[in-house]
């Protein structure tokens, strides 16, 4: 059985200039070259800061952006040069719920509206259908057909993210992509939203690759876990494992700051100097170089390969070198 999703070597290079992705001189690379597979069934986290390409990666693995170079397989086939038509008839099965359900969410138009509008364009089905399918999936999400007549300011953060999800689902797809799902929400209603998803997928067959940069919802949620720092990928490995014995420097940082309420759980926290570098001009060598708490000689010149340890973890770093004796 083919994965549901499988990505090699894919990149997003945009031209830049003055730090801002427009034309011009030089290249930002959003995504320098990221593969992974997703297994049916499976919740994929990514998780990285703010302008590591996380982001970027959902979107393009959708083809909402054109990737630069690399290869996308979805449910065994190449979807990577598909034309305009085949990627519309693709949409049913690939969707993508985002993180601001108001900004998603057109004001103008009814929910009814709102949920209906996929159907129209991807389906051939009657007003009757159209309407019983609406009421179907707004009980699917935990809402009513009452629901249905009003508009997303009427309706509560938690409400409108529902009907985020359902628009995504009402076409039953197979592969949803979860942009910071829960990111713009009250932390009560995150844990709701968060229970629906997983419920949702166990119901409906579903495959996640769930974006973040919020690593409890990540533990929370996921199967597996890849860390993305400046468009690459350093880490990846089951959630347990790695927020258990996290191996990336990066991946450490990230979650030494995590809260712990449990004093002898409690790791000591390490404070990550300045900020991501721009894609712009990424460092040399490692990326991460310019941060790491334990950078080498070797890591300001050479950039490290992604390679297996353990059996299933996968990172890119040269403490995990075989020659190395820090490993
Ligand atoms: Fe740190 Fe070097 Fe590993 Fe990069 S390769 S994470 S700089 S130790």
């Amino acid at each position: 059985m083919p994965p549901m999703l499988e990505v090699r070597d894919l990149k997003k290079h945009y031209p830049a200039r003055n730090g801002i992705f427009r034309k011009g001189a030089g290249t930002a690379k959003a995504l320098d070259g990221v593969s992974l597979s997703i297994e049916k069934g499976e919740t994929f986290a990514v998780v990285g800061e703010s302008g590591c390409g996380k982001t970027t990666f959902g979107k393009t693995v959708l083809r909402l952006i054109e990737p630069t170079a690399g290869s996308i397989r979805f449910d065994g086939t190449d979807i990577t040069s598909l034309g305009p038509e085949q990627l519309r008839q693709l949409k049913t099965d690939m969707q993508i719920v985002f993180q601001d359900p108001y900004g998603s969410l057109d004001p103008k138009w009814t929910i009814q509206r709102t949920l209906e509008e996929p159907l129209r364009t991807h389906l051939k089905l009657s007003a009757q259908d159209i309407k019983a399918k609406v009421g179907e999936m707004l009980e699917v999400v935990g809402l009513n057909s009452h629901h249905a007549l009003r508009y997303p300011h009427e309706l509560s953060g938690g409400q409108r993210q529902r009907i985020g999800i359902a628009r995504a689902l009402i076409l039953q797809p197979k592969f949803v992509v979860l942009d910071e799902p829960v990111s713009a929400l009250d932390v009560s209603i995150q844990a709701q939203i968060l229970n629906l998803m997983q419920d949702l997928q166990s119901r409906l067959s579903l495959t996640y690759l769930f974006v973040s940069h919020d690593l409890s919802v990540v533990r929370f949620i996921s199967d597996r876990v890849g860390v993305m720092y400046l468009g690459r990928m350093v880490e990846m490995g089951p959630t347990e494992e790695l927020f258990e014995r996290p191996l990336h420097p990066y991946t450490q940082a990230l979650i030494s700051a995590i809260p712990e309420p449990d004093p002898d759980k409690r790791r000591e926290r390490i404070v990550l100097s300045g900020d991501v570098p721009s894609p712009r001009n990424p460092p040399s060598g490692c990326a991460f170089h310019t941060r790491c708490p334990l950078v080498k000689p070797e890591c300001r010149n050479i950039q490290p390969e992604w390679r297996m340890v353990d059996g299933n973890r996968y990172i890119a770093c040269h403490l995990y070198e075989k020659n190395n004796n820090s490993n």
